[in-house]
């Protein structure tokens, strides 16, 4: 069986409803199906997700949520009235509503565009619609329960007459609705892969998968057919958008192929994830993908080598403050580490400064903004001379000053930190030198 994610833009209008409709008839196989909520459909329009977040919002402010619901029932009233279907939607508009004003979180609301697009869905395809929260769990805790979660989802597995699952949420222990970060709908549809025991994972977006680099940054970029796991992470994280960075981890457990493929180009065999890519030609460099908006703290300390736990005093501090660490490039004097500014957004870059200075009393510290990240990610760099020298030449021919250097001990991608005004042309000189 294949379990088939689609996202936002499938959602977004009748005719891509339609697209979904005529993708799963096509194959007996495509029988467990996972939703957004309906994304854009041009591009200043505004996903329901985000309307959904307006209407708690407003809800808080103003304790109702009817302005902001009125535009999000016009569109699934739209959408039943165009598709035929005979639903009652208001009833389920009017639940929403309701329950937007009884919530405590923005979460159930935002969950809610995934739960009336499965209604949607369901009814087009004449296909069971079962509840995320039915089966998706958190803990008490709110982190979510990876196991309990297979347990009841794995009950489906011999399920062959069709099946379609909201993504992006779940439930707690307590009834409340949780979602995963946005984007999230991907990982749940790769822990339904996971579950039913799935023969591949097929993540059906508006793209042909993934490309070597961002095409907003370089003119028509290569293909990218075949990635691990590995080297999807890393590009997912470092910001290519294809796919949410965690939907590796269920499927990779049973080793499960994730499929990325395009609603509106259903011919194009998109780009193959998985572990296994023996067979394939693979290049030296797979993907170039990066971030702006990062933070790095410089320190130097002579001697600082010797100094026992210096690394884990420095880190203490930033985890009394709540800050997550992105990398942590050092040489024998020195300790770099880089931070989101997301990350740092609440924080008191003062204090935390003036903690450090306490901790280890460091001969200097500083503090700098506006870092780009780039990631140039591989699998045959392990075996391959000179592809750093080949980047790091093809950035000083660019003009570009390497701010941060960082590999990875799996040496599966180098990082290089660069002034945010260099970045594109950063990404233009490293794919011009591996691909041009
Ligand atoms: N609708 C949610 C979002 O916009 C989740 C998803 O589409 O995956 O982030």
């Amino acid at each position: 069986m294949k379990v088939c994610k689609f996202g936002g833009t499938s959602m977004a209008t009748t005719q891509s409803i339609l697209q979904v409709k005529s993708i799963i008839d096509r194959d007996p196989e495509r029988k467990f199906i996972v939703v957004s909520a309906p994304g854009k459909r041009f591009s200043n329009d505004v996903k329901i997700t985000d309307m959904l977040y307006a209407a708690y919002d407003e809800k808080v402010a103003f304790g109702t949520c009817k302005s902001s619901m009125k535009v999000i029932r016009e569109r699934f009233l739209g959408l039943c009235e165009e598709l035929g279907l005979d639903i009652d939607m208001n009833k389920y508009l009017d639940e929403v509503e309701e329950g937007i004003i009884n919530s405590t979180s923005s979460d159930y609301a935002a969950s809610r565009g995934e739960y009336l697009s499965a209604i949607v869905v369901s009814a087009v395809l004449g296909f069971k619609m079962i509840d995320a929260g039915d089966i998706i769990k958190f803990n008490n805790n709110g982190i979510f329960d990876a196991e309990l979660t297979n347990d009841l989802v794995k009950k489906y597995a011999d399920y062959t007459d069709g099946i379609v699952i909201p993504g992006f949420y779940g439930r707690m222990p307590d009834k409340t609705i949780k979602t995963f970060t946005r984007g999230g709908s991907d990982f749940t549809g790769a822990i339904i892969a996971r579950g039913i025991g799935a023969r591949i994972y097929e993540n059906w977006t508006d793209v042909n998968g993934f490309m070597v680099t961002d095409p907003r940054i370089v003119e028509n970029p290569k293909h990218i057919s075949v990635l691990s796991y590995e080297e999807l992470r890393e590009l997912s994280y470092m910001g290519a958008g294809v796919l949410h960075p965690d939907s590796i981890f269920p499927v990779q457990i049973d080793n499960i192929p994730i499929n990325i493929r395009n609603t509106f180009d259903p011919e194009n065999e998109g780009t193959m994830i998985m572990d296994n890519t023996a067979g394939y030609v693979l290049p030296v460099v797979t993907g170039i993908a990066g971030r702006k908006g990062n933070t790095t703290i410089l320190i130097k300390k002579a001697m600082m080598n010797g100094e026992l736990g210096f690394c884990r005093k420095v880190l203490t501090v930033l985890e009394r403050h709540g800050i997550s660490v992105e990398h942590i490039p050092t040489g024998i004097d020195t300790m770099g580490i880089v931070l989101s500014d997301a990350g740092l957004k609440n924080a008191d870059e003062e204090k935390i400064i003036s903690d450090i200075r306490g901790m280890v009393n460091p001969d200097f510290i500083k503090i700098s903004h506006s870092l780009a990240l780039i990631a140039v990610v591989g699998h045959g760099m392990v075996n391959q001379l000179g592809t750093a020298a080949k980047i790091f030449t093809a950035l000083y021919e660019a003009g570009v000053n390497i701010r941060m250097i960082d590999q990875g001990s799996s040496e599966l991608n180098i990082i290089v930190g660069v002034e945010e005004k260099d970045y594109n042309a950063s990404i233009k000189a490293i794919y011009n030198a591996f691909f041009g």
